[in-house]
């Protein structure tokens, strides 16, 4: 994916967040801003990684568009919901949102496509990296279901799974489903606990004067 010549230096640490069953209560089909429910905690999280210095970037399949149940500008208007519905509670809103509207038998034949940025394959990341200057292997993914620990490990970042969605779900559709031996490198209980996690990872010990 790098290619040389000039371009953002990769040195930002970014968190990809999954968005459904990580920020917002998962409810299948999301396809009004009236139907976001942010999780518990997760405010307060997402404005702790922020202080730290994290990009936080949400990677999110949105099928919905493939399925013609709303169209992407829906989408984006359920991210600016989220985004308003964040900072109210005491939060912040995350930098980015990068979504794959795809899916390979989509009703909307435009959608319908075995593209590289359905996780779990890696494209959102690998396209955020590109474009914000992400140093992948600085960096975590949070996700609530293997298919996104699958994307994060293929990206080269450092996963957790969290249980606060559908773990126990069985696999997206998708050409090339995780190796079954694959393991997240850490599991939480939900947001506020990855992010315990990262930020313990994220300062070693200060080295002894
Ligand atoms: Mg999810
Ligand atoms: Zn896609």
């Amino acid at each position: 994916m790098s290619s040389p010549g000039p371009g953002p230096v990769a040195e930002r640490r970014a968190v990809f967040l999954d968005r459904d069953g990580v920020l917002v209560v998962d409810r299948d089909w999301l396809t009004r801003p009236d139907e976001v429910s942010v999780l518990p905690g997760v405010p307060g999280a997402l404005l702790a990684l922020a202080s730290a210095g994290f990009v936080l970037v949400v990677v999110s399949n949105q099928a919905v568009v493939a399925r013609g149940l709303v169209d992407e500008n829906g989408i984006r208007a359920i991210h600016e919901h989220l985004d308003r519905e964040l900072v109210r509670l005491g939060g912040v809103a995350p930098s980015t949102y990068y979504f794959c509207p795809h899916h390979p038998s989509a009703t909307v034949p435009e959608y319908r496509t075995a593209c590289d940025c359905r996780k779990p394959r890696p494209g959102l990341l690998l396209r955020a990296a590109s474009e914000l200057g992400i140093d992948l292997g600085r960096s975590y993914l949070v996700g609530d279901r293997m298919t996104d620990v699958a994307a994060g490990w293929r990206a080269g970042c450092r996963t957790i799974l969290v249980l606060s969605g559908r773990h126990l779900a069985p696999p997206f559709e998708t050409p090339d489903p995780p190796d079954p031996d694959l393991r997240p490198d850490w599991e939480a209980e939900d947001l506020p606990a990855a992010t315990r996690i990262i930020l313990g990872d994220a300062h070693p010990h200060h080295e002894p004067r």
